[in-house]
């Protein structure tokens, strides 16, 4: 795990426990039902350098984070981006253009 850095731990990273909780989007701001974003993406699990090279739990970090802005992550990067250049929260808040979205979908009505 790597050491945290000065700006701000903006998500709390967890393995898996549990399922449709109602909470915080740490990007959005928005409270509502919130989905796991693995930061090591799941279609990445069953390739033989991923499970020799991590543990479940490893495999299994992520974040509680809304539907929308979840989404707007994978339509922007795909899986071999997310792991190599967003296997942190912080990473994710960073990007300029995940930052603009993210801004974005805190405007927008919980539905
Ligand atoms: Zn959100
Ligand atoms: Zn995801």
């Amino acid at each position: 795990m790597q050491p945290m850095t000065s700006d701000a731990v903006i998500a709390e990273v967890r393995t898996r426990t549990r399922r449709g909780r109602v909470g915080s989007c740490p990007f959005c701001h928005r409270e509502l039902p919130l989905t796991f974003h693995h930061l090591i993406p799941k279609k990445l699990h069953r390739r033989t350098r991923f499970r020799k090279q991590f543990s479940r739990e490893e495999l299994n970090r992520g974040i509680d984070i809304c539907r929308q802005c979840h989404d707007g992550i994978h339509d922007r990067y795909d899986e071999m981006t997310l792991y190599r250049d967003f296997d942190e929260p912080s990473k994710l808040a960073a990007d300029p253009a995940l930052a603009r979205y993210f801004e974005w979908v805190a405007r927008q009505k919980v539905r």
